[in-house]
């Protein structure tokens, strides 16, 4: 069992909204190191590379920019064309008919995936150090005590640290400290609501030939479909669809294999062509988007904070409430720590 030294902050989920609380951390002079459970980063905003060469983005698979803060954070990385406006508005299908959204907004993606967004906060400015990063850290449970708080992982190396932010979705972050919350905390967390998607990354053969990039649908079993080459068009073809949320309930707990078949032929049903599929990718979502979400930008108990995308007062849970709700975490505890230690004992 490895009991690594103490740092400042330890952040549990390298998303979005985790890794942007660290970032602020560290420039503001606090040691943060970040425990996540896959071997990425940016969470739900996930690329896969193909074996065709194309790319996908399986999660978000695009964002949207409606605070001055994130367009402050964007407009350098449009400069050096990590990321660009994919398209304005949205159109959709229903029972067969296409039809233009004209909401206005820009929809913005990055030309080598949306993880783009996670490795640019990893990697700072180049005159700052990368953020900690333990990967593969599964965290199985958070504790504290009068001196501070714990992170235990699965494989039994337990992290200490005065501060905690978890940003993991909000169900899978009750479980991690439900035995040390105070009721509100619990009852917060608890009336935070996912739905699930299933997703299928098809990679093809050839161009299907559409005249838009990206539908959201009124189908039986999709809400989404994108053409991820039409992000970059020097890339293979490749088309991602996700299932709806009453679909994606039904057949969660599935082998993902047995999904393959009928998320191809809904794919098919609404192109209307048979596709030429060179390799199916499927991937389970087990909390993908925010049906209940929590009424402000984070959650704080002591040293004890949490953030994420459904931390989001105005409702609508996405990358860019992801991003705020990180900012306003940050910000909170930098306002805790600079407390007297001795302050923070006598309230442990
Ligand atoms: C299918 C789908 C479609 C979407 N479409 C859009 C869209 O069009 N536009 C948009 O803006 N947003 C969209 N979103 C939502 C967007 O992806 C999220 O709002 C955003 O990425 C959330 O970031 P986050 O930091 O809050 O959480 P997450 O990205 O979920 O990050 C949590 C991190 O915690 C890690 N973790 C979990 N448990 C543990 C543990 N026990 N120990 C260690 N690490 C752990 C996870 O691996 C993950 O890296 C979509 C999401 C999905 C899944």
């Amino acid at each position: 069992m490895e009991n690594r030294t103490a740092t400042d902050v330890l952040v549990v989920g390298a998303g979005l909204a985790g890794l942007a609380a660290a970032r602020d951390l560290t420039r503001a002079g606090y040691s943060v190191r970040i425990l996540e459970k896959s071997r990425g980063v940016a969470g739900r905003a996930a690329t896969k590379r193909l074996a065709s060469g194309g790319l996908a983005d399986y999660g978000a698979p695009f964002f949207t920019i409606r605070n001055e803060n994130l367009r402050s954070f964007i407009q350098p990385l449009e400069r050096k064309g990590l990321v660009h406006v994919w398209q304005y508005g949205m159109k959709h299908w229903n029972a067969g008919t296409i039809e233009g959204s004209l909401d206005g907004y820009a929809r913005y993606v990055a030309k080598d995936g949306m993880t783009t967004l996670g490795k640019v906060l990893r990697d700072g400015e180049p005159d700052e150090q990368p953020l900690e990063i333990v990967q593969s850290a599964l965290v199985s449970a958070v504790w504290s005590n009068h001196f501070g708080y714990r992170a235990v992982l699965e494989n039994g190396d337990i992290h200490t640290a005065r501060a905690v932010l978890v940003n993991t979705p909000a169900p899978q972050a009750l479980a991690l400290t439900r035995s040390i919350l105070e009721l509100q905390t619990y009852l917060a967390l608890e009336r935070v609501k996912f739905a699930p998607c299933l997703a299928l990354i098809i990679a093809l053969k050839t161009k299907p030939d559409v005249s838009w990039n990206a539908l959201r649908l009124d189908h039986p079993v999709l809400s989404w479909m994108g053409f991820e080459h039409s992000k970059r068009y020097d890339l293979p073809p490749v088309l991602v669809v996700h299932a709806n949320p009453t679909w994606s309930q039904a057949h969660l707990e599935q082998n993902q294999q047995t999904i393959i078949k009928p998320l191809l032929e809904a794919a098919q049903d609404v192109l209307g062509v048979q596709l030429e599929v060179l390799e199916t990718i499927p991937h389970r979502w087990r909390f993908a988007q925010v049906v209940t979400p929590h009424q402000s930008h984070f959650i704080a108990q002591e040293n004890l904070f949490f953030c994420g995308d459904w931390c989001a007062p105005q409702g609508n849970a996405r990358i860019e409430t992801a991003f705020e709700s990180g900012w306003a975490a940050a910000s909170a505890i930098t306002k805790q720590l600079e407390q007297p230690l001795d302050v923070i004992l006598t309230h442990a």
